[in-house]
């Protein structure tokens, strides 16, 4: 169980412990096309036909002729009626095309566009610079992410979007910025600026905004830099990963009946002792890691069927 916990951890920071040092490589939300390809072809070679991360994963299209609507929860459902971000705005750029993973409820694209737009205003960014959102009929994804299937999660890259437009080539292999200290403990302070903190705040102040996730290092910069004005802080949580991107997840939109929220995050800023235990576990995950324990090491889960997600997502399946 803890060894689980703890390769989890690894994966989702994307660390690798070559030669004793412990150096941040890019972690997968962030994977080239080459990486991607790869990794894609390996799981598709050892997951069988029913699971469901195989069936939403073919489906290059929208499930159009459905109303739009986010269904069941973020990381166990579907998305009906999507539609995708366009590529390019005057204020965002959409990475890693070959995911074709900029599908969205309307709701949610309609949301990235206004954050986009207020980024120069508020953050004095050019334009963000947007990651992964969801498949064309939202589900479960062949790479990456638990969460992501409804069409209400995006991950905004922590790199501002540079002046001028970005090339096919660019998109698909151009690195994030890793935002975080060496020892996990802080943000790194030669890329992390207050504009993230502005712009980070912002997005979590937006009503229709039910929660940030950040890395813990970044969550603890911003408690520093929020000053008076803390509200929208108890949105940002902290979690694994997200050194590179912000993730933005939204509430269930109005027509969504079978959307299920999560509970409201707890009160307060969050910026006390929750977020030094988050600070302390990564710490220890990555530098002193519980040595595995004897026994069999444990089965892999299953993936996920089709038939584990709500009955309305095999209407989305098929639908035209
Ligand atoms: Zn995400």
């Amino acid at each position: 169980m803890l060894l689980r916990a703890f390769s989890v951890l690894v994966v989702a920071i994307g660390l690798s412990l070559a030669g004793g040092t412990l150096a941040p490589r890019p972690a997968w939300a962030q994977a080239t096309a080459e990486e991607e390809a790869n990794r894609r072809a390996s799981v598709l070679q050892n997951t069988p036909e029913w699971a469901a991360k195989v069936q939403f994963g073919k489906r290059n299209t929208p499930a159009a002729s459905l109303e739009a609507r986010a269904i069941g929860s973020y990381a166990r459902g579907c998305l009906a009626g999507a539609v995708a971000l366009p590529v390019d705005g005057d204020t965002w750029q959409v990475m890693r095309l070959n995911r074709n993973r900029m599908w969205g409820h309307p709701d949610l694209i309609a949301y990235l566009e206004s954050l986009a737009k207020s980024a120069p205003r508020v953050a004095n960014w050019n334009g963000i610079l947007v990651g992964d959102i969801s498949q064309a009929r939202g589900g479960p994804m062949l790479t990456g992410h638990a969460s992501h299937q409804i069409g209400l999660d995006a991950d905004i890259w922590l790199t501002p979007m540079p002046r001028g437009k970005l090339s096919r080539e660019q998109r698909e292999n151009m690195p994030a910025t890793n935002m975080v200290r060496a020892d996990w403990m802080d943000v790194n302070p030669a890329v992390w600026t207050p504009n993230h903190t502005k712009l980070v705040l912002h997005s979590a102040r937006d009503r229709r905004v039910h929660r940030i996730f950040v890395n813990p290092a970044i969550k603890k910069a911003m408690c520093r830099d929020a000053g008076a004005d803390r509200a929208g802080l108890n949105k940002v949580r902290p979690m694994w990963g997200h050194n590179f991107h912000f993730h933005i997840r939204m509430a269930c939109p109005a027509g969504s009946e079978n959307c299920q929220d999560q509970d409201p995050p707890p009160d307060g800023d969050g910026c006390g002792k929750e977020l030094t235990d988050w600070l302390d576990t990564q710490y220890k995950a990555i530098f002193a890691p519980k040595k595995p324990g004897g026994g069999a090491p444990a089965r892999p889960k299953p993936p996920m069927s089709v038939d584990a997600l709500p009955a309305e997502c095999r209407t989305v399946l098929v639908a035209r």
